[in-house]
């Protein structure tokens, strides 16, 4: 029975040289990356090895249906392989002139290195001498054979590679040469037997029956078993555990599915005027307009990437002897890519026997600068406009650009260098496998992952590293691109680093210095350095790419971008972001350090007279601190939030007391001093409570102590007048946090009101102060219209209302449920990290429209931690809050954003 969904796609041309492509670059998921691209290559007329694409949806259908085919799969696969064989004039499996395929994983979103891929599929006993015929090269064929078997028994059949690489070992051990490339074909004819040998000793007959011939399991002969083995290990490789946690950490969907590519073996092992390599049409790393890569002359697939030999630039392809046409031709289709896509491209190739062809191509990966840099360069080119500039740039990735790096002033001896493959600045433990990365990050400790070269099995230590070194590799080894896609610094193939791994060390070739686990050392990604030791990092500036972009994205966005700042670096720091305005300057932290003292006076003194002192200082440097914090801010507004947390968290910890306590006890401390310790602890005890997030704090507290607000909010008057008779134009707001219901912040408003009337007339200045509420209870929400009447402003916490919406309480579900609610599927995403959409964020939603029926001028902004992420900007923008407030160092990633979801919504 034939299938009625269609699963199969062909590329590439037929017998006539006729383009028989069914797909194109918009399928990518149905087709996943790679094969849409193909596809699109073969279209536009490019040399593209023929083949065909088997969708993702097959994927996705065979794995939940627990690894079972859907009906009339097979048969389909079946008829388009036929069709291929036609297409090439040629058999899989044939003795006489064989058809060799690879078959390739490609995923929707590029997921590069994660999953899995077959080369040289359909040798077997009889078709590698149709090999030796055609290529009347002995050694090729042979070479061909023992690595495929190598390569299926690794990623079909999960064998060791080490078992295939010892074998060689002991082989060129035997024949007394050290390079693989000086075993003759007789030597390599006999690794096949070795390897048959191996894969036989190691494949359970149990899970593989059907590979069972004699009563011993045999490497398959059959190439449609091979064939069909291989996709369905493409298909399993979806769900290997590397690509799991690849998916989680660029949140990437597990229900897409890869696609799997056969595709028509060429070969760039055919001598020297074969070649292969991978290249990108501008450069990475910092976006210049250049051609970026490696090859490998007389190399098949992976070699380039797996760092195993010394790459040369592609540059300098087009003036290898052999080689010129093909070079000069590629470097055409550089140029036909990005005119084609509008967009910087990654490409692998290879050459066989001078003729080029194209492996794959997609949108490559680059770093933020690159990013900027490209993004700009094109509108200037005329090949995207402003818009599409703007919506280039993948917010998030901007934090890479604000990533620390060395101090100018620093001073420090480079040991060793090498490529200067992602940029940004590290300093950490050396540590030399993965696993102990993570342990060490685990313990809170930062380190450097020191590898010969990293490979997928890495991934983890890689994300939990400060940086990564490697001895071997390119640019674009597996270390640089995972590096840069995840904006770690790295720094690539420092030759002279020794390292072994088992000791767990590194020497550096020509001194005697060695670098032990756990000894502190430095990397610079952006220049390509090594230091022994730690190195002073500083943040950097913005670039002038990054001002290009955010220029533009202020054009587009309608969503205003503020800053949450409480002391005078930070508010002068999100100016120069491009914040407009604060919007929450929380006051606590200015009780904090030596000021502790005088609120634990106010709060614990019984006497009257010493509280009445301490209030008088409080409000003196409160004075003092609005008044840097305005004149930072001067002609911006800035929203100061009243007193919030519960008291208690300004007293000392009851708990350390007591120790203190029991310590006097013990060591015979005088009566009247353990006495009054004991006094001050039960003191401290009365203002402990079950739920403190849920008591005595917010406005509750100014309305039991109104005292502390009133004296904030003389604070900013005059802090205010004083600004103003100097001739500045200071804009404080006053918000009133954790209000419930109208009554509160009605009292609170014309308290506030009388305050700042008094300290106007006292001055002779006029004084406008807006006042508004925090809405972070969902009460508060829900009571919007009623609230609005007495409130100039709302500020939504999302924090605190996800806190009081779901009933979580953050600091305990965060690290205790909330990561298995995400891989169970109950939450989406973590709502402290992205606002809720079906119920936070409906909260805010309504608040903001409610507010509006109570008060029409009413300005509605997020001062949660949400204001800095992406996706929750997309929310607020929908929903039509005015603007969103964030941390200094995401107010960039802010503004790009809502620029994006404005440009998106349109
Ligand atoms: P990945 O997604 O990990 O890059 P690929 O499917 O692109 O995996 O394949 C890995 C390597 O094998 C690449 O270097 C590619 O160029 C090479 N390769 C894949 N298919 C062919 C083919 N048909 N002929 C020659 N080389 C191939
Ligand atoms: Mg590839
Ligand atoms: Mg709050």
């Amino acid at each position: 029975m034939s299938d009625s969904v269609k699963r199969v796609y062909a590329f590439g041309n037929d017998a006539n040289g006729k383009n028989v492509t069914e797909g194109n670059t918009d399928m990518k998921a149905i087709l996943g990356g790679k094969g849409a691209n193909l596809a699109e290559m073969a279209n536009i007329g490019l040399p593209v090895p023929p083949g065909f694409t088997i969708t993702c949806q097959t994927c996705m259908e065979y794995a939940n249906a627990g690894n079972v085919w859907p009906e009339g799969a097979l048969d389909t696969i079946a008829e388009y392989r036929a069709d291929l064989e036609e297409r090439m004039g040629k058999k899989i499996g044939d003795a006489k002139d064989p058809l060799l395929v690879s078959v390739r994983s490609g995923a929707p979103m590029s997921m590069p290195g994660m999953m899995d891929t077959v080369l040289n599929l359909g040798l077997n006993d009889e078709s590698i001498n149709g090999l030796i015929a055609q290529t009347e090269n002995p050694r090729f064929a042979w070479d061909s054979y023992r690595r495929f078997i190598q390569m299926f028994s690794n990623v079909v059949m999960g064998l060791d590679g080490d078992l295939f690489e010892n074998a060689i070992i002991a082989m060129k051990n035997d024949r007394g040469v050290s390079s693989d490339t000086d075993l003759v074909a007789e030597d390599l004819q006999e690794l096949v037997d070795v390897f048959k040998g191996i894969f036989s000793q190691n494949v359970s007959a149990e899970d593989y029956p059907t590979l069972v011939v004699d009563g011993t399991v045999q490497f398959p002969q059959d190439p449609m078993i091979q064939l069909q083995l291989a996709i369905e290990a493409v298909f399993g490789s979806w769900n290997n555990p590397r690509a799991v946690l690849y998916r989680k950490k660029n949140k990437i969907a597990d229900d897409l599915g890869t696609a799997v590519n056969v595709q028509s073996m060429v070969f760039g092992n055919k001598g020297n005027t074969s070649a292969t390599g991978v290249a990108f049409t501008r450069n990475p790393a910092n976006g210049e307009k250049e051609f970026y890569g490696d090859y490998l002359v007389n190399a098949q697939g992976e070699d380039v990437v797996a760092g195993i030999r010394n790459t040369s630039p592609i540059a300098e392809l087009k003036n290898v002897d052999g080689l010129e046409e093909a070079g000069k031709q590629l470097e055409d289709i550089f140029v036909i890519l990005e005119n084609h896509f509008r967009d910087m491209c990654d490409i692998e190739f290879t050459i066989e026997q001078g003729k080029l062809w194209m492996l794959q191509t997609r949108a490559g990966k680059r770093t933020a600068a690159a990013a900027l840099h490209i993004a700009i360069q094109m509108v200037e080119e005329g090949l995207i406009d402003k818009r599409e500039a703007v919506m280039r740039v993948e917010p998030e990735q901007l934090d890479q650009l604000l990533h620390p790096q060395f101090d100018k002033n620093a001073k420090y001896d480079v040991v060793a260098r090498g490529l200067n493959a992602s940029p940004g600045a590290a300093v950490g433990e050396a540590m030399f496998s993965a696993a102990d990365v993570v342990a060490a990050k685990e313990a809170g400790r930062k380190c450097v992952l020191v590898r010969w070269e990293t490979n997928p099995d890495d991934l983890a230590g890689m994300i939990a590293a400060e940086g990564i070194l490697t001895s071997h590799g390119g640019k674009t080894s597996h270390a640089a691109v995972i590096a840069r896609g995840m904006g770690v610094p790295c720094v690539c193939g420092v030759e002279a680093l020794k390292i072994d791994a088992e000791k767990k060390e590194a020497q550096i070739a020509g001194s005697d210095l060695v670098i032990r686990e756990g000894d502190l050392i430095s990397l610079d990604g952006t220049t390509g350095i090594v230091v022994l030791g730690a190195v002073d990092l500083v943040k950097p500036e913005l670039t002038g790419d990054l001002d290009t972009i955010l220029e533009w994205a202020d054009e587009f966005r309608r969503l205003g971008v503020r800053a949450n700042a409480d002391n005078p670096e930070d508010a002068k720091l999100s100016r120069e972001f491009g914040a407009q305005g604060i919007g929450l300057c929380r006051t606590e932290h200015m009780f904090l350090g030596d000021r502790k003292q005088i609120i634990q006076t106010y709060i614990l003194n019984d006497d009257e007279l010493n509280r009445e002192r301490a209030a008088e200082q409080l409000y003196e440097v409160q004075v003092g601190d609005f008044y840097e914090m305005l004149k930072a801010m001067d002609g911006l507004p800035m929203i100061v939030r009243l007193l919030d947390p519960p008291l208690h968290e300004f007293l000392d910890n009851p708990r350390e007391l007591e120790v203190e306590i029991a310590r006097l006890e013990a060591g015979g401390a005088s009566a009247s001093d353990l006495a009054e310790k004991r006094e001050l602890l039960e003191k401290i005890d009365g203002f402990v409570e079950q739920n403190p997030m849920l008591g005595m704090r917010g406005v509750r507290l100014g309305i039991m102590y109104p005292q502390l607000p009133e004296l904030q909010i003389r604070a900013i008057a005059s802090a205010m007048a004083k600004l103003k008779k100097e001739g500045l134009d200071p804009k404080p707001e006053i918000m009133i946090p954790l209000v419930s219901t109208v009554n509160e912040l009605s009292l609170m408003r014309g308290k506030a009101e009388g305050v700042i009337a008094e300290v106007a007339q006292e001055a002779g200045v006029e004084l406008e102060i807006p006042i508004g509420t925090m809405i972070e209870l969902p009460r508060a929400a829900l009571t919007a219209d009623e609230i609005a009447t007495k409130a100039d402003f709302f500020s939504f916490g999302t924090n605190d209302l996800t806190q009081t919406t779901f009933g979580f309480s953050r600091d305990d579900v965060e690290g205790e449920f909330i990561p298995t609610y995400l891989s169970e599927h109950l939450l989406p995403v973590n709502p402290f990290a992205t606002v809720d959409e079906g119920g936070v964020a409906k909260l805010v939603g309504m608040g903001v429209e409610l507010g509006h029926e109570g008060n029409p001028d009413i300005v509605c902004g997020v001062c949660g931690e949400h204001g800095g992420d992406p996706d929750s900007i997309h929310t607020f923008n929908r929903i039509g809050v005015d603007y969103v407030s964030c941390s200094p160092y995401r107010v960039p990633v802010a503004r790009l954003a809502a620029a994006q979801a404005s440009i998106k919504e349109d």
